[in-house]
């Protein structure tokens, strides 16, 4: 099982991170050691002074496929969930500067923490699906998926050109702006068309 991200997948988040709105979907892969399920405690990591938050939808592939074109990219993923791309964005930043891979910065363990999925089916239209990050009860970043650069069959269809999607792959498909610190106590509540489908602590 691999996970994929995708960067700067919503042009105000790109815009606060001061990088260049992208002409085509950027992604980066975390290891499945990366994945904290089921509302685990998350525990601050020691190599870092600023891990930020990042709230992002998540599809989880139903089946494989290569090439996979956008007319038909909807047939390749059936649930639909919630995660976050935990960032350490102290050595994200020197990882950019020097040119770096960001693997240090992104793909570290319990790095992706990842809620409960919902049949897409039920989800209505997927261009139009609110989203939200609390922190202790107050909202830090809140999203609507008509606001993706690229949309879920767009980024299957680009990926896929590169990378076999294989059944129970997860892909991550970007954050909207808003993205911050978090620290030691604090609780991250997911919500997706105003339903909890994640929730877990920061110790
Ligand atoms: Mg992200």
């Amino acid at each position: 099982m691999k996970i994929i991200c995708i960067g700067r997948n919503y042009a105000e988040h790109a815009r606060e991170m001061k990088s260049e709105v992208p002409t085509e979907p950027v992604y980066f892969m975390k290891p499945d050691t990366a994945l904290l399920k089921d509302g685990e405690a998350f525990y601050y990591p020691e190599f870092t002074k600023d891990l930020h938050h990042e709230i992002e939808i998540v599809l989880k592939i139903s089946k494989v496929g290569k090439h996979i074109q956008e007319a038909f990219a909807h047939k390749y993923y059936d649930e639909i969930g919630l995660g976050i791309d935990f960032t350490a964005r102290d050595i994200q930043q020197k990882c950019k500067e020097k040119g770096l891979p960001w693997e240090k910065a992104k793909a570290f363990d319990n790095s992706a923490p990842l809620g409960t999925f919902i049949k897409k089916e039920t989800l209505g239209d997927l261009n139009n699906l609110d989203f939200e990050l609390k922190i202790n009860g107050e909202t830090r970043q809140a999203g609507n998926t008509n606001d993706l650069l690229f949309s879920f069959d767009k980024v299957i269809a680009y990926v896929s050109q590169f990378v076999t999607l294989k059944t129970g792959d997860l892909i991550y498909t970007g954050t909207p702006e808003g993205v911050g610190p978090v620290k030691v106590g604090d609780k991250l509540q997911g919500f997706l068309k105003g339903e909890k489908r994640l929730e877990f602590e920061i110790k």
